[in-house]
């Protein structure tokens, strides 16, 4: 090649042997090769040697073949040699072409080359490109790094977004079906006190059921939502280890009874009488083992343990386990055990109810108690959960030893209905759903408390303001003002009443922090809707004053209940001397069944009557048994309790044969039946 064709600019001889010797000593990495494929190498400087990791032109022939083509990285070639063909089309007058590609080293590592060429024609080549490269695999490997985190940060971001999104449709969601499932747990309590009827009866119990499973699993869902995030805290106050024991009982009392299932109750009487930590978290472990125990057990007893195991002044560390002699965990599910949505051995457990949530929600905030649940079963015999925690003494009197009896509240609740009356409280309820408000006033009915109702915070203000309240129960979800807004208008406008009246907060919402948020803002306390019997009696109990609660006893009770059912008869039917109706409700349920039975009865008289009086004629005394003996029991459903006993009478002779007492007795016996017939016209109809 000669230098000497190339036309420059320099004015100064300079020698091509110098040119070239600076090409040769050049820092960056220069060749030269034929346009033509596939580009045979005219030159190459010895950095470039370099770049290939090779010492000498030979190394180089022996690695690339010694064309351009032999020294790209083949998946690279095509796209470069386009990409090359398209810039000299659009050639710019001293603009270098540049592209990026990689190579393989002599020691064959892949590395990243930079190349800025030109294509130019050399008399005497023909068409050549010259051509300078860098390796810039190190940059590179920074930018992509860079690139990496910055994705990396991207889609981290956006995690966290979608995680804030889910948790906020999470808690949306679960005031949405929460919501309903309020009201329809709530009439559905009315329906189960209002009615005798064992089939509806049966259905509201269906419902109650279904209904509080359902809640069970949004509260299980957001649970496990919330430990996900990071955002469950747990919140320590002070607490009655006995009341604990006792809420444990009652909870799964019933589940554990509909089974046949034993329940053992097995506490150390040394126990401290007042802890401190999150009774309820602490609670939702051992209710979810307790649970888990009865679900999965067929015959047999559940153990709950609670044994001090250590104690100093300040805190204590307790022992908790619950056994059962279910169905057992074989060795290799173990591990599975504790996952979310795990569920094991399905092949037996697929007609039981879950969602595999309950023992990981349980483990992840035993673990934030610094705690760990251990297992320990044998298949088919059984299960032992078991775990340590610690808690801070608040009364280290001990708790000595547990009787259920000793509990009044733990005979109070899950009965269905309250055990008090209190006609002489007032009581204001403020939600802005009318329909909350029927459903709460039509549980608390059995009370007897005066019951005011507001649908906005300031109807309530307005209302607190004019009358005396024991009590209010504040809904915390309103438009306009909504609970906190209309509390703290309260404490400004009216700091008195604030400070004598307990307001109590009604909230839907089973979000973080809920609880802490409400008393942080000056309620009193607060209550999940949907209320539930037990607690609502609880908190009544605690904020009415107790001058005005009158406890009941069963017995009370039920002469309430049936003193208000007679309530609802016709004042006629109390004239008839013959009829108990008392006796025909405890028959026929309700009022209006009552009713139905009294119009049917009355509308058979003259049939019946006839047909007796011509069974008697006739002497056929086989039907004329079968004939009273229905009498007999039709009278006694309405309560005319002497005329049945007759009716029994005639029955009884019937099946004798004796016809003689028949003959005698039976006119009568009609002429009384008949003679029911005009007073029963005055307490019914039948048309
Ligand atoms: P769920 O009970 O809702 O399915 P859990 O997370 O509480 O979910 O339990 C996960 C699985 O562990 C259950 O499905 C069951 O197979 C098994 N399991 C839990 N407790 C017991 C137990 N006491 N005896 C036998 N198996 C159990």
């Amino acid at each position: 090649m000669s230098m000497g064709d190339f036309n420059t600019n320099f004015d100064s001889e300079i020698k091509v042997d110098t040119i070239k010797w600076v090409a040769e000593q050049m820092p960056g990495g220069f060749f030269l090769y034929k346009a033509e494929l596939p580009g045979e190498i005219l030159y190459i400087n010895k950095s470039a040697l370099r770049i290939f990791g090779c010492n000498n032109p030979d190394e180089f022939r022996e690695l690339t073949g010694n064309t351009f083509q032999g020294l790209v990285f083949p998946e690279d070639f095509d796209k470069i040699q386009d990409s090359i063909d398209f810039q000299i089309q659009t050639d710019q007058e001293n603009k270098l072409d540049h592209v990026i590609y990689r190579i393989i080293r002599r020691d064959e590592e892949i590395r990243w080359i930079d190349d800025y060429g030109r294509f130019a024609h050399l008399p005497g080549y023909g068409d050549v490109y010259y051509v300078f490269i860098n390796d810039i695999t190190d940059s590179r490997m920074i930018d992509h790094e860079r690139e990496l985190n910055h994705l990396l940060s991207d889609a981290l971001r956006e995690s966290e977004a979608a995680n804030k999104a889910k948790t906020s449709f999470l808690s949306n969601m679960s005031h949405e079906i929460r919501t309903p499932i309020t009201t329809i747990l709530g009439l559905n309590e009315i329906i189960h006190r209002e009615t005798k009827d064992e089939e509806i009866l049966s259905y509201s119990e269906k419902i109650r059921r279904a209904g509080t499973s359902l809640l069970g699993i949004i509260s299980d869902i957001l649970d496990f939502s919330k430990i996900e995030s990071g955002k469950l805290e747990l919140v320590n106050v002070k607490y009655t280890l006995w009341d604990m024991i006792a809420d444990l009982y009652n909870n799964i009392q019933f589940r554990a009874e509909d089974k046949g299932l034993g329940i053992n109750l097995e506490i150390d009487p040394r126990l401290p009488s007042k802890l401190i930590g999150d009774d309820l978290r602490l609670k939702q472990i051992i209710t979810n083992l307790l649970t888990n125990s009865i679900k999965y057990t067929e015959k047999g007893y559940v153990t709950l343990r609670m044994e001090l195991i250590n104690a100093n002044s300040k805190s204590a560390d307790i022992k908790i386990s619950v056994s059962d002699t279910g169905i057992g965990i074989k060795k290799e599910a173990m591990d599975k055990l504790f996952g979310a949505f795990n569920r094991l051995d399905t092949r037996r457990t697929h007609t039981i109810e879950g969602t595999g949530l309950g023992l990981s929600i349980s483990q992840q905030l035993a673990r934030m108690m610094n705690s760990n649940i251990e297992v320990s079963s044998v298949y088919d015999k059984g299960s032992t959960f078991s775990f340590v925690i610690a808690q801070a003494i608040a009364d280290p009197d001990p708790i000595g030893s547990f009787t259920l009896e000793g509990q009044k509240n733990a005979t109070m609740s899950g009965t269905g209905g309250f055990h008090f009356r209190a006609p002489e409280s007032r009581i204001l309820l403020v939600d802005d759903t009318p329909m909350n408000l029927e459903v709460i006033e039509g549980l608390l009915k059995p009370t007897k408390m005066q019951i005011d109702t507001a649908l906005s915070g300031a109807e309530a203000i307005k209302k607190i303001s004019i009358y005396p309240y024991d009590l209010v129960f504040l809904d915390y979800r309103m438009p306009q003002m909504d609970g906190i807004e209309t509390l703290s208008e309260i404490m400004k406008k009216l700091p008195e009443k604030y400070d004598s009246t307990p307001i109590v907060a009604l909230t839907a919402n089973a979000v973080t922090g809920e609880r802490e948020r409400m008393l942080d803002a000056g309620f009193t306390d607060y209550i999940t809707k949907p209320i539930n019997l037990p607690n609502m009696q609880d908190m009544l109990l605690k904020y009415l004053p107790d001058n005005k609660v009158v406890e009941t006893t069963d017995e009370e009770e039920e002469a309430e209940d049936m003193s208000e059912l007679l309530d609802q008869l016709p004042d006629a039917i109390f004239d008839i001397d013959w009829l108990d109706p008392t006796e025909g409700l405890e028959y026929c349920g309700t009022p209006e069944l009552y009713i139905k039975g009294l119009e049917l009865y009355t509308k058979k008289i003259d049939d019946n009557a006839a047909r007796i009086a011509s069974l008697a004629e006739d002497k056929n005394i086989k039907d004329f048994t079968i004939a009273v003996h229905a009498l007999k029991a039709t009278s006694r459903t309405i309560g005319a309790f002497d005329f049945s006993e007759r009716a029994r009478a005639l029955e009884l002779a019937g099946k004798r044969g004796d016809e003689e007492l028949i003959l005698r007795d039976t006119p009568l016996f009609l002429q009384d039946y008949k003679a029911q017939k005009p007073e029963l016209l005055k307490v019914v109809s039948t048309d």
